[in-house]
């Protein structure tokens, strides 16, 4: 059984991994090259290499109730949606709550992680690690890789022809902190993922004009939704993910188009994916729709070529005089520290079972935390992951053969194209309730809801047609927190808490969307129909 346990990076999957390492009774070491927690949420000024980057303005696009870890709600009078220093107080306050600093050895970076010559019957690794110039070897039982994938910008130059004519500024997302000195400048955002479009809002309120140049176009929605609640409250329920499981895939893409073209019209915008039919994660942005009808950004087709000053789109529409470029298009991601052959990366493809485990290792030591893009929240998935990997290096689950986890992964893989689509930009993506749910089963945590009809009937109603936050995973099983009932419960207080400043005498229920009701009360009427058909 593994004991010693080395977890790479302290970002938000590092800080998970640590916790659930304590809870489980192992040992963790965590090895931090920064000097200090939080990863990608701790906004510095400067680029630093081999660590994320973010600008000042970026703010969560998942709300606090849906971004919480299982048990331990965020202070009632957070906002919803969190600017980036505020995620960070929370991580902070987490990390004190559970203790977590102890563990982690700041400014040391991992060079090396070998298997030990004894690794098949040991499961052992030596992990080389540098802090102030000093190399350091040890020997661990089981290593969880943190390191996240949001660090090596992928700028795709050679498509770009032209690009070295261009005389003008170009940079990618990462590098841009603030819209200071970019006042009256014609400005090109390449890309259309959530950085293009916080970024090219954020520049339009100063900027002369700007343009954004996308190939396939995307889905852009709302923070809010229904009744002012935040989104993902509303969209992930186990009810509306049944809904989308159990009908057939052209009502499900019917309906999601029809709920995505409420807000405004995605072709009269320029915006509507070329694939509207795929699962693509959307850009959730407030700001974008109106700064396109102001005028302040027009959105443009693909480019084919960049000259010394202008760009031409593949339409033949030239724009002239553009001053800079940035390059959103997105990341890649690798792990120097690994060899090739435990994890290796092609157009950010990697063979992981359940995104975690490299398939071909001889004992399950070694995991990867983090290397996922949910439909939702990050956070409460990472948790799940952790939870899971502990118990896997304890001994006290175990994974299925090489074979059934490589059948297991081709399996994921084309269902994943089916859904998100080939981009390089989806190939970490997965569906939200349905990927929660299945790791919790492997711990034993996931609710069981037809019981619960009987014996805690309001909770199951809860479970099912309220939003399926991180509590949900704490009501059973290992780790079960005796205030997870309660949280359920009371989480519509907290998100109203810090929008009470003026307070009326009002109350609403979370609602779910219309559509969804309605096709819900079809489905039954349906279903009815069949069974008198049966009789
Ligand atoms: P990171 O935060 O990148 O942390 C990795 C850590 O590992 C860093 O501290 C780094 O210094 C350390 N490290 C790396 N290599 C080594 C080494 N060799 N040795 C030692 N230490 C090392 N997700 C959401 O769910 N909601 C959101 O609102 C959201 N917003 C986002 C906004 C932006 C701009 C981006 C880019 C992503 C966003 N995401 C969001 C997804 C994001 O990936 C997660 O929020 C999360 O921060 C990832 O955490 P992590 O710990 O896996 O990686
Ligand atoms: P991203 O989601 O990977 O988007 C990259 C964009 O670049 C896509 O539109 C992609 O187009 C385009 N692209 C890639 N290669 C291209 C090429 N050769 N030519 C033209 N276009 C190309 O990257 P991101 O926007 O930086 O986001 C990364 C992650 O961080 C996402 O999970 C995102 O949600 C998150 N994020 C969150 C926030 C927030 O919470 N506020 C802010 C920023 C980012 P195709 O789709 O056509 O491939």
């Amino acid at each position: 059984m593994a004991r010693k346990v080395a977890v790479i990076g302290a970002g938000v999957s590092g800080l998970i991994s640590l916790k659930c390492c304590v809870e489980e009774g192992l040992e963790p070491t965590c090895f931090e090259r920064t000097e200090d927690i939080g990863g990608l949420w701790r906004f510095k000024e400067h680029v630093e290499d081999g660590r994320a980057s973010i600008y000042h303005s970026v703010i969560t696009n998942t709300s606090k109730e849906m971004s919480c870890f299982s048990d331990f709600p965020m202070p009632e009078d957070f906002p919803n949606f969190l600017h980036n220093s505020k995620l960070l107080e929370y991580f902070r306050i987490f990390a004190k709550k559970f203790d977590l600093l102890k563990y982690i050895q700041f400014q040391t970076t991992v060079l090396s992680v070998k298997k030990l010559p004894d690794f098949p019957s040991s499961g052992q690794w030596e992990v080389v690690t540098q802090s102030h110039g000093q190399e350091r070897r040890e020997v661990f039982d089981a290593v969880m890789v943190c390191s996240g994938h949001h660090i090596i910008p992928n700028i795709p130059l050679d498509s770009f022809p032209g690009i070295e004519k261009f005389k003008g500024q170009y940079f990618h997302s990462r590098q841009y902190k603030h819209p200071v000195g970019f006042e009256g400048k014609r400005i090109l955002v390449i890309g259309i993922g959530n950085s293009a479009a916080d970024i090219a809002a954020e520049l339009s309120k100063k900027a002369a004009q700007v343009f954004i140049s996308t190939r396939h176009g995307s889905w852009v929605m709302s923070r809010i939704s229904e009744d002012g609640y935040p989104w993902d409250m509303v969209f992930h329920t186990r009810f509306s993910s049944m809904l989308r499981n159990v009908l057939p895939r052209t009502v499900v893409k019917w309906m999601t188009e029809q709920q995505l073209n409420q807000w405004f019209n995605h072709e009269n915008y320029g915006l509507e994916p070329q694939n509207k039919y795929l699962m693509k994660e959307p850009i959730l942005n407030d700001d974008l729709p109106s700064r396109i009808l102001y005028g302040a950004i027009k959105v443009k087709p693909r480019i084919k070529a960049l000259t010394e000053t202008a760009a031409i789109f593949e339409d033949d529409t030239v724009e002239e005089d553009i001053d800079v470029i940035v390059f959103a298009t997105g990341y890649t991601f690798s792990f120097p520290f690994l060899e090739d052959s435990l994890v290796s990366v092609e157009n950010n493809m990697v063979s992981l079972y359940k995104f975690m485990f490299p398939p071909q290792l001889e004992k399950p030591t070694l995991a990867c935390i983090g290397l996922i893009q949910p439909l939702g929240s990050i956070f409460p998935t990472v948790e799940l992951q952790a939870r899971w990997v502990t118990r896997v290096f304890k001994g006290l689950c175990s994974l299925p053969s090489k074979n059934t986890m490589m059948a297991d992964i081709i399996n994921r893989n084309e269902k994943r194209t089916d859904l998100f689509g080939k981009s390089q930009s989806q190939i970490l993506q997965t569906n939200y309730v349905d990927y929660l749910d299945e790791l919790a089963l492997e711990i034993g945590a996931k609710p069981d809801i037809a019981s619960l009809l009987f014996k805690d009937p309001k909770l199951a109603v809860k479970l099912y047609f309220g939003p399926c936050n991180s509590y949900q995973y704490r009501l059973v099983g290992p780790g079960k927190w005796e205030g997870a009932r309660n949280a359920i419960f009371t989480q519509k207080q907290r998100i109203l808490k810090p929008l009470k400043t003026r307070a009326l005498k009002h109350s609403s229920r979370f609602p779910s969307p219309f559509l969804l009701k309605v096709l819900g009360l079809f489905t039954l009427i349906v279903a009815f129909f069949f069974h008198f058909q049966w009789f």
